[in-house]
């Protein structure tokens, strides 16, 4: 089979590799547009489920990952001058360059033809010319687009505002840090991908600048500095497609759909995007029969995931509007630390142990300053 791969984030570049290891031998071909240096972003958070499905898939890219992880098991929350801490589910993070730089090194050992730098041929020539069409470039994707009334795609941009910024500092765990400013609140969730490197995604009503940024979160910063690449205020774009496939065409990734990033799942759910379309392709005696059966594989976990991402963005949007937590006002640092972990009773303690970043049964606050 030939297969054209728009897109080498974590969703494309999995699917090519994956693709090329499960054999019989495909011919794969990846177009990126970007150049391997411009990646952006900082660390994303990987949990152990998506690292299974890495080693499932192919385990020569999980031992590659294993020493670049950055793991912890603790989530602390910072607020009103207090810290509270309390033991979280084992989770890891890593920086986004290296993790597509391996899948990369994973796709040129595999045989994949990688177009590093190519805008993708346009949805119309690609499906003319090849069996299959994976459409895995983003959560704007361009191949969708071109089918966008087929796909059913529905776009809606999701509060609060945020920015996606790093700090040259390893945050002890997932953190939660509430500061107060005269022109309102700034919620940080910050959490480490190296051994001097956090990410920090900060959400604001009025987006602050990065000196004010600097100012609010000096303490937790402990004196370093925060960092930007291509980082810009924005809100969340939340994508839904009625059907992930069209003719020869399938969604991956962000292309079919997004879950909110305060759950930390969207790089997961890439990777077993990758995983399932190759084992539907493998197991499935047509086309039609392996992408409809990706889909009935994917689709549920796909809308949990997002269900449960969008009643962490309704709290997290309440406390960026109004500190308070959206009726969190006044409630003592502990109490405040599980109405976070369950987002205010939106999410149950079955959906945090199963799904979100959050992922804790809101325990006993182990250490508190
Ligand atoms: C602020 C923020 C924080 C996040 N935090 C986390 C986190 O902690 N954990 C987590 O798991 N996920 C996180 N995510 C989500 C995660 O980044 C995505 O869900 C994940 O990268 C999806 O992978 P993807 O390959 O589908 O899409 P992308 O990573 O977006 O990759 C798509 C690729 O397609 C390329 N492309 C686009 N158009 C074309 C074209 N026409 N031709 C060729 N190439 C093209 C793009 O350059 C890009 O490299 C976060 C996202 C945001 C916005």
């Amino acid at each position: 089979m030939r297969i054209a791969v728009t897109g080498g984030g974590p969703a494309g570049l999995a699917f090519a590799a994956f693709a090329r290891l499960a054999g019989p031998p495909d011919e794969v071909t990846v177009w990126e547009r970007r150049r391997a240096e411009d990646t952006y972003g900082f660390g994303v958070i990987l949990p152990p489920a998506a690292l299974d499905t890495l080693r499932r898939a192919d385990p020569r890219a999980a031992d590659a990952l294993a020493p670049h992880l950055a793991e912890f098991d603790a989530i602390t929350v910072h607020r009103h001058g207090r810290s509270l801490t309390t033991p979280a589910p084992h989770l890891g993070a890593v920086s986004r360059r290296t993790l597509l730089r391996i899948l990369r090194q994973r796709c040129a050992e595999l045989g994949v033809r990688l177009h590093q730098g190519d805008p993708a041929p346009g949805t119309a020539a690609l499906t003319a010319r090849f069996d299959l069409v994976v459409a895995a470039d983003g959560a704007r994707s361009a191949t969708r687009a071109a089918l966008a009334g087929e796909f059913g795609t529905t776009t809606e941009r999701i509060a609060p505002d945020y920015i996606w910024l790093g700090a040259e500092r390893a945050f002890g765990g997932l953190s939660f840090v509430v500061a107060d400013s005269p022109r309102g609140p700034a919620v940080a969730h910050a959490y480490p991908y190296g051994p001097d490197r956090s990410t920090v995604l900060v959400e604001a009503a009025h987006r602050p600048d990065t000196r004010e940024l600097d100012r609010l979160f000096a303490e937790p910063l402990a004196g370093a500095r925060l960092l930007k690449n291509r980082s810009r205020w924005s809100r969340f774009l939340q994508v839904r497609n009625r059907t992930w496939s069209s003719g020869n065409v399938v969604l991956l990734g962000d292309a079919a759909h997004t879950a909110h990033y305060s759950i930390g799942s969207g790089t997961r759910l890439a990777l077993d995007d990758a995983h399932a379309l190759v084992t539907a392709l493998r197991s499935e005696p047509s086309l039609g029969a392996a992408l409809a059966a990706y889909e009935a594989a994917r689709r549920p976990a796909v809308e949990h995931t997002q269900r449960i991402g969008l009643a962490s963005a309704a709290w997290f949007a309440g406390l960026a509007d109004s500190g308070d937590g959206g009726g969190a006002s006044g409630m003592p640092p502990e109490r405040f630390l599980v109405d976070l972990l369950t987002r205010g009773g939106r999410i149950s303690m079955r959906d945090l142990a199963a799904d979100a970043t959050g992922a804790v049964p809101a325990g006993t606050v182990v250490s508190s300053r």
